[in-house]
């Protein structure tokens, strides 16, 4: 035993592939498309490769790119950014959670996180020294309520790590959401972490407000993106952050020592993508929404109870309709048993957790989420 890991678990996801690949399992539970990804942009990358520099790129990005960040966000969501002072790319939107916390948090500092908390943050913010606060969410509709959150602050929260569209949950919160938050965080100085990865997988016509046009958050706001997750390619590693000019440089302080780059190829293929990209999304969200619809019909005409899903790749079930009260034991017994991967809800929390939910990932071949169904089918 290495104590120095205590605050490194396995992560949820590497372990429920492992176990898929050595079962054979369909794999619905780490979230990725099996779409390749827009091919336009796949093509560019590799005459990047071929014709472009393969060297170190500037430490915040190419400038391209970061000035096609800051077009898409003038277009997408009404703000004027400086690509000069307040972008910087990252190697992923993991990296650019890394670099925040690093970079802002010092030991004992406090970090509000809400719960169900995406699998990194919080071996991250334990990493960094920080302390993590708990803000519970809780089905279905894992709503914010501002007294919670004003309950998890205090004077030492240096940070509030919000993720928005909520992976695992698929909840998109509202204008009327963030402004909830914005109140509560109205008498403190803490940075807002607005993990907006999901941004643009969003159903029903649903459009996603950032944390970077909501008064009282803007100024506080990291804003962080992720071209791998706006062009369906999550292997790239692609992501990118939008802050104030001060807190931008003082996570690209830690920035350099994370990563320093992101391949340049890739970023240039990324600055094009963005270019053009407004009818890939409208076209992926088109296709994604049918897949939710899709698998959710399905599960339900087998006796699942899927919960409502506004975004993400993801749709959950109420384990709770089935009688089901312990969700880790359930998808252990679903990848062994039925031969379909999933991942229980509950190792997203911290504590007070909620053992009744299953998180699946649909965006896959329809022949796959179909067989997924008649397999679930079959152990019910
Ligand atoms: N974001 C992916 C998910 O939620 C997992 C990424 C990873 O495996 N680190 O499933």
């Amino acid at each position: 035993h290495n104590p120095i890991l205590a605050g490194l678990p396995v992560t949820v996801f590497e372990r429920m592939s492992a176990l898929a690949r050595e079962t054979g399992a369909i794999n619905l539970g780490q979230g990725f498309p099996d779409d390749p990804g827009p091919l336009a942009v796949r093509k560019k990358a590799a005459e990047a490769v071929l014709e472009g520099s393969n060297q170190y790129p500037p430490m915040l990005g190419l400038a391209e790119l970061r000035r096609a960040i800051v077009e898409h966000y003038a277009r997408w969501q009404g703000v004027s950014l400086d690509a000069e002072r307040e972008v910087m790319v990252t190697s992923g939107a993991t990296e650019a959670i890394a670099a925040s916390l690093f970079g802002l948090i010092e030991p004992g500092d406090e970090v509000v996180l809400f719960q169900p908390i995406y699998d990194a943050y919080l071996p991250l913010v334990r990493r960094a020294g920080g302390v993590p606060r708990f803000v519970t969410l809780r089905p279905p509709d894992w709503r914010l309520d501002e007294a919670a959150i004003r309950a998890a602050l205090s004077p030492r929260t240096k940070a509030v790590l919000f993720n928005n569209p909520l992976n695992p949950t698929g909840t998109v919160f509202s204008r009327e959401d963030l402004e909830t938050l914005a109140r509560a965080l109205a008498d403190s100085d803490a940075v807002l972490i607005a993990d907006e990865v999901w941004e643009h997988v969003t159903f029903d016509g649903g459009a996603h407000v950032s944390a970077l046009g909501v008064e009282g958050l803007a100024d506080r706001a990291v804003k962080i993106g992720s071209a791998g997750k706006i062009f369906s390619m999550t292997g790239w590693k692609v992501g990118f952050v939008c802050a104030p000019p001060d807190i931008l440089s003082t996570l690209a302080r830690a920035h350099q020592f994370l990563t320093f780059t992101t391949p340049p190829n890739l970023q240039s293929a990324v600055a094009f993508g963005l270019a053009q990209e407004d009818e890939w999304i409208m076209d992926m969200r088109a296709r994604l929404e049918a897949k939710r619809d899709r698998f959710s019909a399905g599960l339900t005409a087998v006796g699942f109870a899927p919960l409502p899903s506004a975004g993400t790749y993801f749709v959950n079930v109420d384990l709770s309709a089935l009688g089901v009260a312990d969700d880790a034991a359930f998808c252990e017994r679903l990848v062994r048993e039925a031969g379909v991967a999933s991942i229980p809800v509950s190792t997203f929390y911290a504590e007070d957790a909620v053992t009744t939910v299953a998180r699946f990932c649909f965006a896959k071949e329809d022949a796959t989420l179909d067989e997924a169904v008649r397999r679930l089918e079959a152990l019910r």
